[in-house]
């Protein structure tokens, strides 16, 4: 799709270059023709469509059919901040790999592929073939340093535009979100938010349905070859569940919940392609300027990449009680959890939440104390590698999922753990020093 002015009907007026301001910069005048012209940075999103009193503003293309067979591939956007990849970026490129498997197992119908957008960062690639990446495209450039909405964009668009993917699946970070949306827009194609379950073929995703959801799929056939994206995302809170298909256009593209996908087993001796992309950044293509990185406290509990978590509920009776669960999570080397109760409270930042409307995670151990385990709670930490709940009642439901369990008072219990820890630590320490 695409604006173009029509030379016919445009009588040089200028009221939409000199009265109308185009968000883009997009509209410019020809002295010579003394015509209006649409220049390269229009975005197609419409809004001189009536500013012109004579109608010489049309739209082209709209109702042209994207050819599907162009694209493939899936691509994956591999996160990365000052240089690290983002766990994230790791969990995605294990479901791309199953998506592309899914898609054909041969590879050269199908790859999957990270896309590491930087500064000096193609050192993360080999990171990326090891967690699964096929292939890796590479977009450095100085202006790329730092995230921008304008630069990662212009870049990632320019890129589908050029390789065509077939499915684009970023994290659902305060990045991925941000950017998602923007190229999903360039691109003219769909995009469907917050994933926590992608599908390729019908029969996953029945299989997925039937067990997790009380949707109808009496009318899908199994052995169907639709190899078409079935992105499905808790809506309304949670309380519903949708799945959402992007039939027409390319890519299809998703953001989906960090901590929901696993991981691939690390293999130090993969290897793969890389492909070095041509990028064209301008300065004057990048509208935000960064003044300063700030690394607020809040931001930084990373609960996601955390091995060790410990999570505090209504149980602890009051906002002081997350001193005790700081000092467990310290003494453990682990970070703050907290159940939403206590964020409605007011005891803790909302950065701390997991849960269905909070964080997903899926740490080595979480300790769950003071926590009921009601459903929202345990949609967002039931996939932990070993559950330790602390309740004071026996029946909590925490226990239905908890590997170990203690039934007490969790100020008396943590106490108790945290001593026997040092102890524990003290005995370490005696036996390496007496080797
Ligand atoms: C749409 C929706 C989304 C939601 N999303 C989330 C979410 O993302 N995350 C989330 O956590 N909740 C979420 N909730 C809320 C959820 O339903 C529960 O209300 C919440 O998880 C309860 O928190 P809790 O277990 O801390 O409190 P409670 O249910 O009050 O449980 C407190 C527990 O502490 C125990 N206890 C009390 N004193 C002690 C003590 N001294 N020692 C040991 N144990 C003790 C009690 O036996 C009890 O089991 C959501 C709800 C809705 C409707």
């Amino acid at each position: 799709m695409a604006i173009i002015v029509n030379k016919e009907t445009c009588r040089g007026c200028q009221i939409c270059v000199n009265k109308f301001e185009c968000p883009f910069d997009a509209i410019e005048f020809n002295s010579a023709e003394k015509k209006a012209f649409i220049n390269e940075k229009c975005t197609a999103c419409n809004a001189c469509l009536k500013v012109c009193p004579f109608n010489a503003f049309e739209k082209t293309g709209s109702d042209e059919e994207v050819d599907l067979s162009a694209y493939k591939d899936v691509w994956v956007f591999a996160e990365q901040r000052d240089g690290k990849l983002m766990n994230v970026a790791k969990e995605l490129i294990g479901e791309g790999h199953r998506l592309s498997r899914e898609i054909s197992e041969d590879t050269s119908v199908c790859k999957v592929c990270a896309v590491l957008v930087g500064d000096g960062i193609d050192g993360l690639a080999k990171e990326c073939f090891e967690y699964g990446a096929d292939a890796v495209y590479l977009l450095e450039d100085p202006l790329l340093k730092n995230f921008t909405t304008d630069g990662y964009t212009k870049v990632i668009t320019d890129a589908v535009h050029e390789y065509k993917p077939e499915i684009v699946i970023y994290g659902a970070t305060h990045i991925g979100r941000d950017l998602a949306p923007r190229v999903a827009a360039r691109l003219n194609t769909g995009l469907t938010a917050d994933c926590t379950r992608l599908d390729v073929k019908v029969s996953s995703y029945i299989d997925y349905a039937k067990k997790n959801t009380t949707l109808d799929t009496s009318d899908l056939d199994p052995e169907s070859d639709d190899k078409g994206l079935k992105q499905t995302r808790p809506a309304f809170g949670g309380n519903l569940m949708a799945t959402i298909i992007c039939p027409k256009t390319r890519p299809q593209m998703s953001t989906v919940r960090p901590g929901v996908m696993s991981k691939r087993e690390r293999d130090p001796q993969a290897t793969g392609d890389i492909i070095k992309v041509d990028v064209k950044l301008a300065e004057s293509d990048i509208r935000t300027k960064i003044v300063e990185i700030v690394k607020a406290a809040k931001e930084m509990v990373s609960l996601t990449d955390a091995d060790i978590i410990c999570s505090g509920g209504r149980g602890l009776g009051g906002p002081e009680g997350f001193e005790l669960i700081q000092k467990f999570a310290d003494k453990v080397g682990g970070v703050v959890g907290s159940s939403r109760a206590c964020v409605d409270n007011g005891w803790i930042d909302h950065s701390h939440q997991v849960g269905q409307t909070g964080t997903t995670v899926k740490p080595k151990i979480y300790f769950a104390c003071g926590i009921s385990g009601a459903i929202q709670h345990l949609a967002g930490m039931q996939n932990s590698e070993i559950i330790v709940a602390i309740n004071k009642d026996p029946d909590a439901p925490i226990f239905g999922v908890a590997d170990y369990g203690i039934v007490g008072d969790l100020y008396k219990v943590i106490p108790e753990i945290i001593e026997e820890w040092e102890n524990a630590e003290a005995l370490f320490d005696a036996r390496q020093a007496g080797k």
